[in-house]
This record gives C-alpha cells, structure tokens and sequence, in this order.
C-alpha cells in the first residue's frame, strides 16, 4: 500500500470508506430500547427508536405526563424537527437521553469516525493560514516588478469570471432541459409548508461585505476568525509594497518568505500522507449515519446538478486546460487527484487548500508564483460548482413553487446573483447552500423550500467542491501559459520602488 500512488491510496481509502458505512448503516442502524433507570432527573421511563431516516425520543415523567420528540432530517411536513442541533435546543432531556441510551450502532460509530476524520481536518485547518501567507509572500515577491502582479490578478480574475458564467450557464441549460422540479407530481404542497429557514443576507448587503473584507480593520483578526479574503487582501499589499520598496528589505522579506514556506510545505506534505486514512473515516461517517440515501433522494435534482457539473468538469474545464492551459486534461487530473478526492470528501475548498497547494506545485509542476497565487484567492471567490449548483437548485425550488419554468429575464437575475452568492460563499461545507438565500429573495421565491433540497445537499456539497478545487487548478495552468507567453514582465530584476 505504501508504493501506491498517493491518489489511489485515497481512493482505496474512500472506497472502503463508503463500504464500512454501508455495513454499519445496514446492520446497525436501526435500534429500539425502553430505559427504566440511569434517567435525567424527574423522568422515570423512556422509548427511543433510532433509523437512519428518523429518530422517536418519549419519555414519562414522575406526574405521568408523556413527551414525544421526533426528528427527521427530511421531514416537509414543519411540525418535526430536523436535527439534533435543534434538538438539544428545544428538550435538552430528550436530547440527553438520546445521547446516553438512543443512539443506533451507526450512528455512535459514525460520530466517532467523523471525530477521527476530523483530526485530519484539524491538521489541515492548523497549516491553511500559515500556508497561504507564506505562499503568497513568496509568490508575489517572486514576481519581482508592479506590472508582474498587476498582470497575473487581471487574468486571474478574468478566468475566474469566464469559468463561473460559463458554469451557471451549462447549469441553466441542463435545468431548463431535465426540468426536475416539473417531473414529480403532488410536491408544490408538501413543500410549500417546508418549515426550515435560514439568515437571510440582501444581495447589497452580501456585496458590501466583500468590499469590506478586502480592507480589514484589523488584519491580525482577519488571521484568528480566520476570514480568508481579508487575509488574501493585506498580504498582497505587503506584498506589493515590499516590491515597490525594494533594495534590502524587500530582500529580507523574501528570503524571509522563502524560508518559513519551505518549512510550512514539509509539514503539510507530511500531513497529507495521512488522507487516505482522512478521507477512509470521512466516508465511514457520512455513508454510516445517512446511508445509501445520501445517493439515492431526491433523483431528478441530484440527476440535473451532477450531469451539469460534469459537463463542466469533463468538456469546459478540459478544453480550456487543454488550449488556453497548454497541458494535458487526463494527466493533469491525475496530478491533482489527492487535492480533488479530499475536497470531495471533505466538502470544503478552504480546508483543502493545502493538498491543493502541494499538488499543483509538486505533482503538476505550476511554479509557486503562480499556485501560490492563484489557489487562496480561488479557493475564496472561484467557485464555479457552487454558482451552478445555485442556479439548478432555484431553477428547480422554482419549477416545484410555481409549477413552470422562470422566464428568461429571471433566469438572468438567477445568473448574476448565482454568480455574487458563490463570491461570497466561504470554502466551507454547506455555505452555498446559505448562500441560496440570495437568489431566492432575488426572483422572489419563498425561503422555506430550501428545506427539500437540504436532505441531498451533503452529497452535492461533495460534489461541487471538487469542481470548484478543479477549477482553482486549472486556472493554474491557464494563468500559468498567458504569463510564459507574454514576454514582458518575468526578466526584469527586483525594482527599486
Ligand atoms: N463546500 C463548498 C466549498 O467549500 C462551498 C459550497 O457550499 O458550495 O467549496
């Protein structure tokens, strides 16, 4: 197992992953007890039923008064709840005796490989910031000149741009295809009465906070919440202007970098020999606890969503590596396996930042200046899965609300406000989902229909980070060929201001 490559031990990892979560879930999630004793205070008798789908907590107190909870993650009916966070908020004893004597064989194990699996994260998370100040210092000092930098966030933000409207539009094409909302009877009134909502940021709001973020008030802060985009913003300018000032201290700075992100490569490289074993407990957990489900609900929507990502992964994506990349799709993919399996089985571009830093450098061989450049800033605002997946799930939380398709004037506003919300969603599981608020408000459709399409979002979540992880690296190389093809701007030496 050691010789193996390091993307199929990852997949060996995922694989066995979702087989262990099967045979939990098959045999060790359904579970009924009756409890008389080791009760919280004042409760003499209770009956849990656990299933993956839904979980009965009731219990006695001592004046005989009975007290039934339900919790069912898919429920539309509004009257149940929906998760255990919300749970422990409305009947902390139910949610205790949960927790002491309810919970099926799979769902205690899954929670313990979700733990395990999230020290992999954890280690992740420790070396994302250290990481991406470190590179960017190096990457934009190794730029040496004004014009360099100026240049590389012109074509970086211009594929960028192209990406994610090409993205939505394929997204748009496949929804007004499929239609999927329009393909299940009886649904409009089951989820119309959909109970769940979330915050609700206005579309100016969300934009505002992006501006603000670029000038944080207090960069130090920016590195403890940690808000990424603020982080991106201030080492740049340092960046910029240890340039402009040159001589010796830019000099400093830049061996300075150097040298701390030599260090910070090694830890992370060490880190990552340990995914496949990550990405096993990961998998064990999310197929454990949801079962065969997490594939199955849902049909048509899920249908839509990955076909159209695909598309975009496996036809956009490629032709631009391919011409505009000057590399090779198949062999590119490969290099950038580790990084592409764990964002799918971690669900967030941010935490996979590291892997995705190292295989573009080191099995792809994009130089640092631009992999250092291009990834944090794309893992932050580059997400081209999350802006399709945005347009298909309104498109159909539409098609199910109204009964027919948006007209083509509120397609559009969908598409430039799908595009905002995935800029402002962080590289984190289910902020796209959050971030759907936007839209929705947009073209008007009600909040709560949200609540259908939370059962499968996990799932897509999946998903689309990995096209969004893709994405990132292919800009790598298409930012990467522009700037070899330009003849200006690499030879001219370290400007003195
Ligand atoms: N999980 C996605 C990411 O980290 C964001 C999303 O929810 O769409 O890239």
């Amino acid at each position: 197992m050691r010789n193996l490559a390091l993307h199929w031990q990852i997949l060996i990892g995922m694989f066995a992953g979702c087989c262990i979560g099967l045979a939990l879930n098959a045999f060790g999630s359904n579970h009924s007890v009756k409890v008389l004793t080791g009760l919280p205070d004042g409760v003499v008798e209770a009956e849990v039923t656990d299933s993956t789908s839904q979980t009965v907590i009731r219990y006695r107190d001592s004046e005989q008064n009975e007290t039934t909870f339900v919790v069912d993650p898919a429920s539309q009916s509004g009257k149940e709840i929906r998760s255990f966070k919300e749970l422990a908020e409305k009947s902390p004893i139910s949610y205790q005796i949960y927790q002491q004597h309810g919970q099926s064989f799979a769902k205690r194990a899954g929670e313990w490989c979700r733990k395990i699996g999230g020290l992999f994260l954890r280690m992740l998370q420790m070396v994302s910031i250290p990481l991406i100040v470190t590179s960017l210092l190096s990457g934009i000092l190794g730029l040496s000149d004004r014009n360099g930098v100026g240049k590389m966030f012109r074509r970086t933000l211009g594929y960028y741009l192209t990406t994610s409207l090409l993205a939505i539009v394929t997204g748009l094409l496949f929804v007004n295809l499929i239609r999927p909302g329009l393909q299940t009877a009886n649904t409009k009134s089951a989820m119309t009465s959909a109970g769940k909502t979330f915050d609700q940021p206005a579309l100016t709001e969300v934009i505002f906070a992006q501006i603000e973020a670029v000038i944080p008030s207090n960069p130090l802060a920016a590195l403890t919440q940690p808000n990424f985009l603020s982080i991106i913003s201030f080492t740049v300018i340092f960046g910029i202007f240890s340039i402009r000032i040159g001589g010796t201290p830019a000099q400093r700075i830049r061996d300075l970098a150097d040298a701390a992100f030599e260090v910070m490569m090694a830890i992370t490289t060490a880190i990552i020999r340990l995914a496949p074993f990550g990405v096993f407990f990961l998998m064990s957990a999310v197929v454990a606890t949801q079962g065969s489900s997490v594939f199955r609900s849902l049909g048509w929507y899920v249908v839509t969503v990955t076909a159209a990502l695909l598309v975009h992964a496996c036809i956009t994506l490629p032709l631009i590596l391919r011409y505009f990349g000057k590399r090779q799709p198949i062999e590119y993919a490969r290099a950038m396996s580790p990084a592409l399996l764990t964002a799918f089985s971690s669900a967030s571009s941010n935490g996979t930042l590291p892997l995705t830093l190292t295989s573009v450098e080191q099995r792809a061989g994009i130089s640092n200046k631009t992999g250092s450049f291009v990834l944090p800033l794309g893992a932050t605002i580059n997400m081209d899965g999350t802006a399709l997946y945005e347009a298909v799930a309104v498109l159909f939380i539409a098609q199910l609300h109204l009964g027919y398709n948006l007209p083509l004037s509120q397609q559009i506003i969908v598409a430039i406000t799908a595009l905002i919300a995935s800029v402002g969603a962080a590289g984190i599981p289910h902020a796209g989902l959050v971030m759907m608020v936007i839209i929705l408000q947009a073209v008007g459709l009600p909040l709560e229909m949200q609540g259908i399409i939370l059962a499968v979002d996990r799932v897509l979540d999946m998903a689309r980070t990995s096209v969004n992880v893709w994405s990132d690296s292919c800009g790598c190389a298409v930012v990467e060929a522009l700037d070899l093809q330009s003849d200006d701007g690499l030879e001219t030496g370290l400007s003195a201001g």
